[in-house]
């Protein structure tokens, strides 16, 4: 064993140096169907009104309201996608179904189950209102109108919207590749039965799940040993074909543990231990390539919830940011404490826990015991509850607040 020469660092601190240190990605061109769930990497400025003409928005008849009243003759059809060519003049109407342009001298649309029809004859009531029944062009949004700001996340209604204003594909940012690096002379694969000593590497499962939610595309490096030459070309090797490279286990200072020394030879290590529990030897580098370009590596402690919740305070805002997104942080909300949370001495703690609602209230239980290799402890957990170090802890009652993984 040897100390960690490392400066131990807050945790905002390293956050934000895991942040300064992130590049926001370039911008691909990509097809709507490919497009859910990026990340829009210009503002998109409506090039048309939406919509295009005045669109009738019931079954009836296209009229002029100063005929309110009058038997008008019927002089053609107007519906969706076959308009009527003519006028709409004094004394005469157009039958219009939904969706088909308002005729010109038409200026409003009576439904069909206001009027008396007798032949070709149509008759409305009295008084009509111009501009009704109808969606007068550029309603829904005028031209030149900012429809997204760079850095919306596309769903549902945001690709029907670049569809229907006649976008076919939308410039996205590119999603980070990250090669995923479970180490350790004790893993086997899962199926495997463990021998002695052996466990299964659950980690990687555990990660790939965290970095495709995070919207990265992911290349699994499998399992490398506890040895320094093994695992550098492993590394090497994979540094050509990603952008960032994420490890479990072997950042402790033990004699097997090679992450540190080999991102220090590689590159330089920016944060090798961190004032959080689970977490403290979470490890941030940077790696120079040819052409100035850079990779980021972090070096995730072993035990499994230490290794996601330092995926969590770290990685994932870093590769959220990487991809764009105007808000890469997970939501924090205010959360009653259902039990007395005590305090680490040294280190803040990101202390798991469910959530319920009591009125208009959240309150937090604990997940139990909140041992860093108890995966039970996240399994089903709603939010991360930051404990400040000290030997207070915080009571009861408190309301603190919560980071939020998913709402109850
Ligand atoms: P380390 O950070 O390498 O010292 O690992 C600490 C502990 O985390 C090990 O003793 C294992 O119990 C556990 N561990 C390490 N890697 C994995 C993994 N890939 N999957 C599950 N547990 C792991
Ligand atoms: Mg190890």
């Amino acid at each position: 064993m040897r100390a960690s020469t490392y400066p131990l660092v807050e945790v905002d601190e390293a956050a934000a140096l895991v942040l300064e240190h992130t590049p926001v990605l370039g911008v691909e061109r990509v097809a709507l169907a490919h497009c859910i769930g990026r990340v829009l990497a210009e503002d998109l400025v409506s090039p048309t009104a939406l919509p295009a003409f005045p669109s009738s928005a019931v079954d009836g008849y296209a009229v002029r309201s100063a005929d309110a009243g009058k038997p008008l003759r019927i002089a053609g059809e107007s519906a969706a996608g076959r308009p009527f060519d003519g006028t709409v003049q004094p004394g005469t109407a157009a039958r219009i179904l939904t969706g088909g342009v308002v005729p010109d001298g038409a200026d409003c649309v009576v439904m069909v189950e206001e009027v008396q029809l007798a032949g070709d004859v149509v008759t409305t009531p009295k008084p009509l209102r111009p501009g009704t029944n109808f969606h007068a062009p550029g309603a829904d949004l005028r031209a030149g109108e900012l429809v997204m700001a760079a850095g919306a996340q596309l769903g549902a209604a945001e690709l029907g919207l670049a569809a229907a204003l006649g976008f076919p594909r939308l410039p996205v940012r590119r999603r980070p590749r990250v090669a995923l690096l479970s180490t350790g002379d004790e893993l086997v694969e899962v199926g495997q039965k463990p021998g002695k000593g052996q466990i299964v590497d659950s980690n990687r499962w555990a990660l790939l799940a965290a970095l495709r939610e995070a919207g990265t595309e992911v290349h699994s490096l499998g399992i490398g040993p506890d040895e320094p030459q093994a695992l550098r070309k492993l590394v090497v090797d994979a540094l050509r074909e990603v952008e960032v490279l994420v490890t479990s286990g072997g950042v402790s200072v033990g004699t097997h543990d090679h992450i540190k020394p080999l991102l220090e030879s590689l590159g330089t290590v920016h944060i090798g231990r961190v004032k959080l529990k689970p977490g403290k030897p979470f490890t941030f580098a940077t790696l120079p390539l040819d052409g100035g370009k850079k990779r980021y590596a972090f070096g995730l402690p072993g035990f499994p919830v230490s290794s996601l919740v330092t995926f969590e305070v770290f990685v994932r805002p870093a590769l959220r940011k990487m991809q764009g997104f105007a808000a890469f942080q997970r939501p924090t909300l205010p959360v009653r404490l259902a039990y007395d949370a005590r305090a680490s001495a040294d280190r803040t703690e990101y202390q798991r826990v469910t959530l319920h609602r009591e009125g208009r209230e959240l309150v937090a239980s604990t997940t139990g015991s909140q041992s860093s290799s108890r995966l039970m402890s996240l399994a089903g957990a709603h939010a991360l509850v930051r404990i400040p170090p000290g030997d207070q802890g915080i009571s009861a009652g408190s309301i603190v607040d919560a980071v939020i993984l998913s709402l109850p």
